[in-house]
């Protein structure tokens, strides 16, 4: 119930008002999004190469209103791109096609993420496309495979907590695309979502058992130590080494793990958002984790 509130309360324009002005909250915030600017995502991308670890850049925002809102996000991952070259940074980028204006205007967004994927393949880099709420599931996947057929370095994400996800994942490894395996963050009624978090569990790991043979290069994203444990064990068990794929993570959460992975050898990414929009994405993992509520409403109460 605290899960679906905190989903809900992610969407309260009020609210954010009410997080983003405040000193205390704005200074938890950067434990999960290291600045406003892209100057400072790179610091933080530096640093996080500098352990040994690979980057994916995020310029958070999503539901842009206007084709102007697109555009500026498209030209920003531009940027980001060439940033990531010029700085020889081991980092690709993460987006959101809200953040294109699919809501807007369809065509507009696949015209952007067209020119963003080719600026990524001018570079041999790579674009991640995000998982959003349902509503999004289809179409994201038709866009990112229209894409990937011009000859895009595309992937997408898929979420372990739909039922209709083990299919998209077979269509997809039978397109060739590189996935990003997740929980899921969003609030999706029982009708198409598991809502227990054993039952998303299990699948999540019958989808790795999926992904990790199919002898592309998939993303293991989670900080569960379980889902961990099961995705090592079975790739030494199918002889899938180390560098076949990679496990990711988002900044400033169980950065131990992320260090002790890769201390024995496995591919790390870390998850970097960026950008003044930072609420819904703040309050996502707030809904993740009960701990991380009680520390942000301590810093609310001593606010005031
Ligand atoms: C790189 C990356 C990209 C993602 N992209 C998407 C996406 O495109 N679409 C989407 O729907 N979701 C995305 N997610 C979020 C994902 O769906 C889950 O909501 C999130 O990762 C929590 O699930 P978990 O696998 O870590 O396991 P959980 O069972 O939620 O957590 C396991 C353990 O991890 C730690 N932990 C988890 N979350 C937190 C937190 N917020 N703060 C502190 N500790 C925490 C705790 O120790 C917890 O016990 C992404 C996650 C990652 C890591």
């Amino acid at each position: 119930m605290l899960r679906s509130l905190l989903i809900r309360m992610s969407e309260s324009k009020g609210l954010e008002h009410l997080v983003t002005s405040t000193g205390p909250t704005r200074r938890m915030a950067q434990r999960f999004v290291p600045g406003a600017s892209l100057e400072d995502a790179l610091v933080g991308a530096r640093e996080v190469n500098r352990t040994g670890h690979l980057v994916s850049l995020d310029l958070l925002g999503e539901n842009v209103v206007d084709g102007d809102g697109a555009r500026r996000a498209a030209a920003a991952y531009m940027e980001v791109f060439d940033r990531i070259a010029e700085e020889k940074l081991d980092a690709n980028v993460s987006l959101k096609l809200t953040q294109l204006g699919l809501d807007l205007d369809a065509n507009l967004c696949e015209q952007l993420l067209t020119e963003i994927v080719d600026r990524a393949g001018s570079f041999q880099n790579f674009v991640r496309v995000d998982m959003e709420g349902s509503p999004y599931t289809q179409r994201t996947i038709d866009m990112v495979k229209r894409v990937r057929v011009k000859g895009g370095s595309v992937g997408t994400v898929m979420q372990a907590y739909l039922y209709r996800t083990e299919q998209d994942v077979r269509d997809l490894i039978a397109a060739a695309c590189r996935i990003r395996l997740c929980k899921g963050a969003y609030k999706e009624p029982p009708e198409i979502a598991y809502p227990k978090k054993s039952d998303v569990d299990d699948n999540y790991i019958k989808l790795m058992k999926i992904l990790l043979p199919s002898g592309l290069y998939h993303g293991i994203a989670t900080h569960d130590p379980h889902m961990i444990a099961a995705t090592r064990q079975f790739a030494a068990e199918q002889g899938i080494g180390a560098d076949q794929f990679e496990f990711q993570m988002l900044y400033g959460i169980r950065t131990d793990l992320q260090q002790m992975l890769v201390k024995e050898g496995y591919r790390v990414r870390v998850y970097i958002p960026f950008g003044a929009d930072w609420f819904p994405y703040f309050m996502r993992r707030l809904a993740e984790r009960p701990a991380n509520l009680m520390f942000f409403v301590r810093s609310l109460i001593s606010r005031s």
